[in-house]
């Protein structure tokens, strides 16, 4: 069978090879396959895997101590645990939280969460190009904020976000910053030594990493009191119980690892991949892209391609998989909230579909997508 053309990275990455080779030695009999907590031959085997993972992961980073970063099952958790943890443990100081419109489900339905518990939370409205202003968040600022979550790329649009702007503005102001940076791993180089962040989440799975696993960056020097959102073992410095999964980690590890090393020439055809793609699809269509375009990662392209229903245009592209919005809204069948927040009418988020590329997608392959969207447009115009 001729598996479709993937274009979809931004839901989520296949695996790269060299980390499942790696994570096979770490499950079964003849592997590393111990509880890094027993206290022997297997369990520090364990142990010192996770441990260099950790080394890996914080030195991609730009050098952090690998002590700040904590294992969790993935972005969606480190969001959880950054924002409940700072917002419960903080609750004496203040109970209001900003963030924006536009962040993943995993801030906006735990913050959503916070408010029935008490909290207050204000979200920012995108401009129309999905950029958060500076002004907006300091006119937002309240004798009673204690955190700001705001989310690095856009998961829909790619657009990123100046966080050193806002983390400077939060950090002269005493409120707290956590940053969702499950997109711009892999597309921005982050060095959090840097940078004026005192939380960040991470995600395994964008970047050619198993599912199910993720960390959260958690700046030392801030001192931040975490309130932990699971208890058990004790495990990761009492923030995160549970026996780690060391295959997993070890995954991530590798995979972060690997970025470090072939992150730049990456980018470098990845900008070459969207520029070809980019320019060859408006003369196939009346396209146009949303989210500012020099403001954005270099594998995403969120294009309306105006006067045609994305669902029926894709159901042309059967040898192609992409999606119409992001892959976490596209199952509840609402239409993008990141689109209708930066103002697009319902009727051109219908026309919308995201192509996101990666590690092993190849100009061919750009070439053949182009082949069939034209053909369909076609079929569509004709029909
Ligand atoms: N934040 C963003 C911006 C995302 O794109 C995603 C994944 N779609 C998440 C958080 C959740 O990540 P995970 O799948 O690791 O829970």
């Amino acid at each position: 069978m001729k598996l479709p053309i993937y274009l979809d990275y931004a839901a989520t990455t296949p695996v790269d090879f060299r980390v499942a080779k790696k994570m096979m030695e770490y499950l079964t009999i003849n592997g590393m396959f111990g509880n890094s907590s027993s206290p022997h031959f297997y369990g520090w085997e364990a142990e010192r895997a996770i441990e260099i993972a950790r080394d890996n992961i914080a030195s991609f980073l730009g050098g952090i101590d690998s002590t700040e970063i904590v294992f969790t099952s993935g972005a969606t958790e480190s969001n959880n645990l950054a924002i409940k943890g700072v917002a419960y443990s903080y609750s004496n100081k203040g109970k209001h939280i900003i963030t924006s419109m536009t962040e993943h489900k995993s801030v906006l339905n735990t913050c959503y969460q916070l408010e029935k518990e008490g909290f207050f939370v204000t979200f920012l409205p995108p401009d129309k190009n999905g950029i958060i202003s500076l002004e907006k968040l300091q006119m937002e600022f309240r004798d009673d904020t204690v955190l700001v979550s705001l989310v690095h790329v856009n998961n829909e649009t790619g657009v990123i976000q100046d966080i050193k702007k806002f983390g400077e503005l939060c950090r002269s102001n005493s409120i707290l910053f956590h940053v969702d940076a499950t997109q711009s791993v892999g597309k921005i180089s982050i060095n959090l030594l840097d940078l004026p962040i005192d939380l960040m989440s991470f995600s395994s799975h964008k970047v050619y990493g198993p599912k199910g696993i993720g960390c959260l960056y958690i700046r030392k020097k801030s001192k931040i009191c975490i309130q932990a959102q699971i208890h058990g073992g004790g495990q990761e410095y009492g923030i995160r119980s549970g026996t780690l999964p060391v295959h997993q980690i070890v995954g991530m590890g590798e995979a972060y690892h690997i970025l470090q090393k072939e992150m730049k020439t990456e980018i470098l055809r990845f900008k070459a991949l969207k520029k070809f793609f980019w320019k060859e699809l408006q003369k196939i269509a009346d396209v146009s892209v949303n989210g500012n375009v020099r403001q954005s990662i270099s594998t995403l392209l969120n294009v309306t391609f105006h006067n045609f229903d994305s669902e029926l245009l894709i159901s042309k592209l059967e040898e192609i998989a992409v999606s119409p919005s992001s892959a976490c809204t596209s199952s509840s069948l609402e239409s993008s909230y990141i689109l209708y927040a930066m103002g697009l009418h319902e009727h051109s988020i219908n026309s919308t579909i995201r192509f996101s590329f990666g590690r092993f997608t190849t100009f061919e392959e750009i070439k053949f997508v182009l082949h069939k969207i034209k053909i369909a447009i076609f079929c569509l115009r004709n029909k």
